[in-house]
């Protein structure tokens, strides 16, 4: 079986070591295998960056339009093919695999237009005859570290603003989804971008990783994972005094009110918490519904799950696919465990392991009623296809409970009232709000993130990347 290498400086380059990457929906399938940096080739990968750093950040909007551009049009050529491999490294499904790889596409798409719309301001000055002149400079150096469970979405909304914006690249995706990040280098490398403006580094968080934390010559990272490895990343990057932007976890309410249309309620809440495995930082974990709509809408979601396929990801017909790997499958177990030892809390639905065809990490879909705010099952994100149902008595106390949280990405609420919509987008305490949708599935083009715990730094995605992914520079000028 070929060895997929790290790109360094150009160079397709082996690591010391390797490893297997097995698909979750059948662990006898090896998708590929793949090199694993130590620390040593993560700095020879972060000195090429740096190197290659003047020319591109003076490298002109047509060069970068060229090779973004060229990106997008292979990805979208290529997107049920990609869509494929990311189904069977993550157990995406595969129509959730081509989507993403198609959202892909789309955000190397956006910037390749933004890189014509590099614009600055001129204004005048209050000393007579000085200009004033703002413009955004790259940042340099971007280290960008990416979770597993949007495989080649995520890296694409880190690397295409850092490019666009003139910055140098180098990028550590996670462990368990080094073939769609691979896909994204060859993709590029091809498309003509120069050496050392991409490097890809595969490798352990805790080797890879670390190697770029202490490095000195990385200008800003950007992250998304856990708020565990997030926490570590902030206090590594203020002792360097670096940038960092940090995307993490979510425990993301859906609130359901009496006046709801109930069959939009229930989509909602199936795709929200249940799709993609439940495995998105968006997904709606906590089902808070009021009290008169409370059973039917139990019901009706129970009668929903029931009819969905829980099976091999790249088989037609296959609504959920498997739970990424062995060690998540566990922690959802010891979850769904959890919820049942808690007072009261009661499981409805779900909650087993399910054998299949293949072996892989099949889990039922699990839903908890009776469920109060204060359960671990509602303060922690699980990652899984673990949704609780919490009751409340009107808006206000739903709206209470909403934000009663550590977390704040994505706050949703279905409802036929505009009033309640009105107020609930004013003061859900979340960086994205959703009003009869669900509280996952975003566009490309305008900003994304959260607050509280779930987010730190500026906005990804949209015009707002340039927030990170650049630095204003402002320049006094008497003629
Ligand atoms: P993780 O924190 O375990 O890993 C994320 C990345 O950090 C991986 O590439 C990993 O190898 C790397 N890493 C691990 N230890 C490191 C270290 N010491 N130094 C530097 N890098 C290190 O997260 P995960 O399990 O891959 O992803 C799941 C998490 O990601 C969930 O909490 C989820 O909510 C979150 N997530 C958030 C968003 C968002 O935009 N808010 C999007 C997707 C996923």
């Amino acid at each position: 079986m070929d060895l997929h290498q790290n790109l360094i400086g150009g160079e397709w380059t082996e690591g010391p070591d390797a490893s297997d990457n097995i698909n979750p929906s059948n662990t006898d399938d090896v998708v590929g295998r793949y090199t694993k940096a130590d620390a040593a080739q993560t700095l020879k990968a972060i000195e090429a960056a740096k190197a290659a750093s003047h020319a591109w950040a003076r490298s002109n909007p047509s060069q970068r339009h060229a090779v973004l551009s060229a990106a997008a049009k292979e990805i979208f050529a290529r997107k049920e093919e990609l869509g494929d491999l990311l189904a069977r490294e993550e157990g995406k499904t595969l129509a959730e695999g081509i989507g993403e790889a198609g959202r892909a596409g789309q955000i190397f798409d956006f910037f390749a237009g933004e890189t014509m719309r590099l614009a600055g301001d001129t204004l005048p000055s209050i000393r007579p005859g000085v200009e004033i002149d703002i413009t955004r400079e790259p940042m340099g150096v971007v280290g960008i570290i990416t979770p597993w469970n949007f495989p080649i979405a995520i890296p694409a909304w880190k690397i295409a603003p850092a490019l666009c914006y003139g910055n140098t690249v180098v990028f550590k995706p996670a462990d368990l989804v080094p073939g769609c990040a691979w896909a994204i280098a060859d993709i590029l490398k091809r498309a003509g971008l120069p050496d050392g403006v991409l490097n890809l580094v595969m490798g352990r968080g805790s080797v890879v990783g670390e190697a770029m934390l202490d490095s000195k010559d990385i200008d800003a990272i950007s992250f998304t994972g856990s708020v565990a490895t997030g926490k570590h990343v902030a206090a590594k990057c203020a002792e360097h005094m670096r940038k960092c932007q940090l995307e993490m976890g979510g425990k993301n309410p859906l609130i359901v009110l009496d006046d709801a249309n109930l069959d939009i309620a229930v989509d909602c809440a199936v795709n929200g918490a249940y799709f993609s495995t439940g495995q998105r930082c968006t997904a709606s974990s906590r089902l808070i519904v009021t009290e008169g709509i409370h059973d039917k809408f139990v019901a009706a979601t129970i009668e929903k799950l029931k009819s969905l396929s829980i099976d091999d990801a790249r088989k037609k017909g296959t609504h959920i696919g498997p739970v990424v790997d062995q060690k998540q499958l566990e922690t959802d177990l010891k979850y769904i465990d959890i919820g049942k030892n808690e007072d009261n809390a009661n499981l409805a639905w779900g909650g087993d392991i399910l054998n299949r065809e293949t072996p892989g990490f099949y889990l039922q879909p699990a839903l908890f009623t009776e469920t109060t705010n204060s359960m671990r099952i509602n303060r922690e994100e699980i990652f899984g296809p673990v949704a609780t149902v919490l009751k409340a008595k009107d808006y206000d106390e739903a709206l209470a409970l909403a934000n009663d949280t550590p977390f704040g990405l994505s706050s949703g609420i279905c409802t036929t009232s505009l009033k309640y919509a009105s107020d609930f987008k004013r003061n859900a305490e979340a960086g994205m709000v959703m009003v009869n949708l669900a509280t996952a599935g975003v566009d490309p083009h305008v900003p994304f993130g959260g607050r509280k715990g779930s987010s730190y730094g500026p906005r990804e995605q949209g015009r707002y990347a340039a927030e990170f992914y650049t630095t204003v520079k402002t320049a006094y000028t008497l003629p």
